[in-house]
C-alpha cells in the first residue's frame, strides 16, 4: 500500500514536469505528441474495448490506419445516447471494472451517462491541470497551498477525483491546494458566510449559472463578502452581463475552463479572453456541420472530441453537445495551442418558426447579450407564435423601457404577429435538470 502510494506520487511528479511550457511549444511539436497518443490509444481501444474492436472490424479498419488526429474521423461519430444506453460497451477490459473510478455526467445536459476513469488518467489529469493553474497562480500570487472553493453538485466530480488522488498518493501539507466544497443548490444566504469564513483565493463554479445567482445577490444586498483573487467556471452558462458585473464592478478576474466528465481538460482561457486554448495533444477537437463533415476555422458547428488520456471508458470521435468554432488567428499570449470560441449551450431546445424553419437557441439568446441589467432569463416557446419570457433584473433596471426594447427585438426576429409575454421575477428555479435557458414546449409536444 505504502509502496503503491509512493509509485503514484512519483508518477504524478513525472507528468507534472514541464506542463506549463507545453502550451508554448511549437504547433509541430504538439502535433507530434498528439499523433503518438492517437496511435497508442487506437491500438489500446482495438485490443481491449468491445465497441472499437467490433466497429473497426466491420469497417475493415486496423490500428495502423490511424496515424494522426485527423484519422479519428474515420470512426463513426459517437453519440451521448449510445454511451448512455450501454456504458460497458465502451470500457476497456484491460482491468476489472471495479479498479476504475465511476463518474456520472449529467447536470446541464439532461442526459446523464456513466464514464469510467483509470487511475493513471486521473493522475495525468491532475498534472495537465498545471497548464491552467499556472495562469491562476499568477493571479493568486502563489503556486502552492492556496485555498479554493468549489461550488458544485452534492458530491462533485472534482471532489471524487481529489479524494481518490489523496488516498493513493502523498501530498505534503503546504503543497496541495486546500479545497472547500459548497453545494450549488444552496441559496447565497447560506453560501456567503461559508465563503467568508474559508477566505478562498479562488472560487470555482462548476456551473457558470450559479455565479448568476451569487453575484447579483451580492450586488443587490451589499453584505460583507470575502473577495477571491480569481473566479473560474466551467465554460457554459454565464451571461455576458454577469461576467462584466464580476470583472468590472467587483474587479475580480474571471476565467473559464472547458471540461466534461467525458474529457477532463479540453481547454482553458488565458488572460487575453479571446477563447479557450485547446489541449489538442490530449483531447483533439474538430467542429462538424450537420452532415458530420469537418468545417473550416471560423465556421461554427458541433464540437467533437477524442479523449487520448482515459484508458477506461474510451471515447473517440465523440459529440459533446456544444456548439463552437475554431478561431482563425493565433492568440497574442504566445501559446500555440489553438483557440476555440466560447462554446454555446449544451441542452437548450431549438426554436421552431411559423415558417417551418428551425433556429439555434443562440438566436434568441442574442436578444439578451447587451442587456447589462438582466441577470438571468428563461425563454419558453409555447407555440410557433407565442413566447413566455421570465427575466431577473437588477434593482436599478427600468422595467417598462427594458420590456419595450425586448419586445422590439423579438418582433424584429420573429415578426409582429408573435406574442411575447415578459414577466420580471425574483429568481429562476435552476434546480437539477432545469439548467435551461431556452425551452420549447412546442418541440417537446411534437
Ligand atoms: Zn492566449
Amino acid at each position: 500500500m505504502w509502496l503503491n502510494r509512493l509509485m503514484w506520487t512519483a508518477y504524478q511528479a513525472y507528468h507534472l514536469r514541464g506542463q506549463c511550457q507545453i502550451p508554448f511549444k511549437s504547433l509541430d511539436a504538439i502535433k507530434r505528441t498528439q499523433a503518438r497518443r492517437v496511435q497508442s490509444m487506437v491500438s489500446h481501444a482495438y485490443r481491449t474495448v468491445p465497441y472499437y474492436r467490433e466497429t473497426m472490424d466491420r469497417l475493415n479498419l486496423i490500428p495502423s490506419d490511424f496515424l494522426c488526429a485527423e484519422d479519428l474521423a474515420k470512426l463513426p461519430l459517437l453519440e451521448r445516447d449510445q454511451l448512455q444506453r450501454d456504458p460497458e460497451y465502451f470500457v476497456s477490459t484491460a482491468e476489472p471494472l471495479n479498479r476504475y473510478l465511476m463518474l456520472r455526467s449529467g447536470g446541464s445536459t439532461g442526459t446523464p451517462c456513466t464514464v469510467y476513469h483509470d487511475t493513471a488518467a486521473l493522475f495525468q489529469n491532475a498534472a495537465h491541470g498545471e497548464r491552467e493553474r499556472s495562469i491562476i497562480a499568477t493571479l493568486v500570487g502563489r503556486s502552492l497551498g492556496y485555498r479554493e472553493t468549489v461550488i458544485g453538485a452534492r458530491l462533485s466530480t472534482a471532489q471524487e477525483v481529489q479524494e481518490l488522488c489523496l488516498k493513493r498518493a502523498f501530498f505534503p501539507p503546504g503543497i496541495r491546494i486546500r479545497r472547500q466544497y459548497l453545494y450549488l443548490l444552496d441559496p447565497p444566504e447560506k453560501i456567503i458566510p461559508q465563503l467568508n469564513e474559508f477566505q478562498p483565493d479562488v472560487i470555482h463554479s462548476t456551473f457558470g449559472s450559479y455565479l448568476e445567482i451569487l453575484f447579483p445577490f451580492l450586488y443587490n444586498t451589499g453584505g460583507p463578502f470575502h473577495r477571491p483573487k480569481v473566479i473560474t467556471f466551467s465554460s457554459t452558462g454565464l451571461s455576458d452581463s454577469v461576467r462584466r458585473l464580476i470583472s468590472q464592478t467587483f474587479g475580480i478576474p474571471v476565467l473559464s475552463t472547458y471540461q466534461a466528465v467525458e474529457a477532463f481538460k479540453i481547454g482553458f482561457e488565458c488572460r487575453k479572453g479571446l477563447g479557450l486554448h485547446l489541449n489538442i495533444d490530449l483531447y483533439p477537437v474538430r467542429i462538424i456541420n450537420i452532415n458530420g463533415e469537418t468545417v473550416c476555422a471560423g465556421e461554427s458547428g458541433d464540437v467533437v472530441v477524442s479523449n487520448l488520456v482515459n484508458r477506461a471508458t474510451v471515447l473517440l470521435n465523440y459529440r459533446l453537445g456544444d456548439i463552437a468554432c475554431m478561431q482563425q488567428d493565433p492568440c497574442p499570449c504566445g501559446r500555440s495551442l489553438p483557440l476555440l470560441s466560447f462554446p454555446q449551450g449544451r441542452s437548450d431546445d431549438l426554436i421552431h418558426l411559423a415558417s417551418g424553419q428551425i433556429v439555434h437557441p443562440q438566436f434568441v439568446r442574442l436578444i439578451f447579450t447587451n442587456e447589462d441589467e438582466i441577470w438571468q432569463y428563461q425563454i419558453v416557446q409555447e407555440s410557433t407564435t407565442h413566447f413566455r419570457v421570465a427575466v431577473v433584473a437588477a434593482k436599478s433596471c427600468n422595467c417598462p423601457e427594458t420590456r419595450g426594447r425586448l419586445l422590439a427585438k423579438f418582433a424584429s426576429i420573429f415578426g409582429l404577429d408573435t406574442k411575447v409575454d415578459i414577466s420580471f421575477i425574483d429568481f429562476i428555479d435552476r434546480t437539477a435538470g432545469k439548467f435551461r435557458t431556452v425551452i420549447s414546449m412546442y418541440q417537446r409536444s411534437q
